[in-house]
Order: structure tokens, then sequence, then C-alpha cells
């Protein structure tokens, strides 16, 4: 997706999961150095493509990643304890310039500073409008902090359909 199709936060009324799986077929998740150990260490590095100096995550059948799997009619992360930086991210952009031009609607301060946030509108739970309460107080400052690496937890931000919860 090119960056020119994204939709500024402040033109989104809410964002959530709906487990369609989509973005995890067809993309190269690429691994920092931790999240790459953490999956070797865990489970070998036969899930793991290298390439010019990066590490992604392999992808198997219909070229969906091998860690997504079918349950009750949607596609869940199986690797949701360890997932990477980039998974946890989409379908958020976090930069630190507009992407377009100054007001474009993207720039949002969190804790003294000025963030760039964008949404790619690929993701089926991306529903345009005037921000709510909830996706600009909880999901919007939960994404700022798990791109600034200030958590890893998803308390707001993760679907609904999964299960999983962090230790
Ligand atoms: S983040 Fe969006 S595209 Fe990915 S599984 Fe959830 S709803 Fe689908
Ligand atoms: S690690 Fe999980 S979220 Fe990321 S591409 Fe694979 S199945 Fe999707």
């Amino acid at each position: 997706m090119e960056d020119k199709a994204l939709i500024p936060w402040s033109e989104v009324s809410s964002w959530s999961c709906v487990a369609c799986g989509n973005c995890c077929v067809g993309y190269s998740v690429p691994l920092k150095a931790d999240e790459y150990a953490r999956v070797a260490q865990r489970y070998g590095f036969n899930v793991l493509d290298f390439g010019l100096g990066k590490v992604y995550l392999k992808r198997g059948q219909n070229n969906r990643c091998i860690f997504q799997r079918p349950t009750m009619g949607r596609w869940i992360c199986s690797l949701q304890g360890i997932k990477p930086l980039a998974c946890k991210l989409f379908p958020f952009r976090i930069h630190s310039k507009p992407v377009y031009s100054k007001g474009d609607g993207s720039t949002i301060k969190y804790m003294g500073k000025n963030f760039n946030v964008y949404l790619d509108p690929a993701c089926k739970g991306v529903i345009s409008g005037k921000p709510s309460t909830r996706f600009y107080n909880q999901v919007l400052p939960e994404m700022i902090q798990i791109g600034m690496g200030v958590t890893t937890k998803q308390r707001f931000t993760t679907s609904k359909y999964i299960s999983w919860k962090p230790p």
C-alpha cells in the first residue's frame, strides 16, 4: 500500500481488529534483533526467512504467515505473546513528520512530543469519521506508546476475538 492512500487519524472514527486475517497474507514481516532471537529460541530457524541483512517471518500456504491459524471462521495469530512490532502496529503508521503536508490532520501531541499518525485503509477495521472518544483516548495513545517502545501490552488495540491475555 502506497503512503498516499493513508488516512490521517483525525479522519478516523474508530478502529478495531475484526480478525479478517488479510494483513497476514502477502506481507513480509521484518523482525528486530530481539524479536528474531525470541522467535528462533521458541520455534527454531525453519520459521524464518533471511535476506539482505534482514530476517522475516516465513510465509506458508497461500502466502499466509505461518503463524496464522483459522479459528471459528476467523484468522488468529498464534504468536500473540511475542508478536512482532510491525504486526502490533498495523494498520497504524507513526511518523515524526507529516507524510503529505503540514496540517494534513495527522499531527497529535503525546507526552510533549508531536507524532504524525495515519491508518492504512486496507484494513477492514478502519471506520472513517469524527474520532470517537475511545479511539482518541485509548486506542491512539496505546498505539503511540507501542510505537515508542513504552509498552508492549495491547489492551485497546488487539482483537476482541483473541482469548490470549498478557502475562
Ligand atoms: S488488523 Fe485489519 S486487516 Fe489485519 S486482521 Fe485485523 S481487521 Fe483484518
Ligand atoms: S505474526 Fe501474527 S500478526 Fe504477524 S503476520 Fe504472522 S500471523 Fe499475522
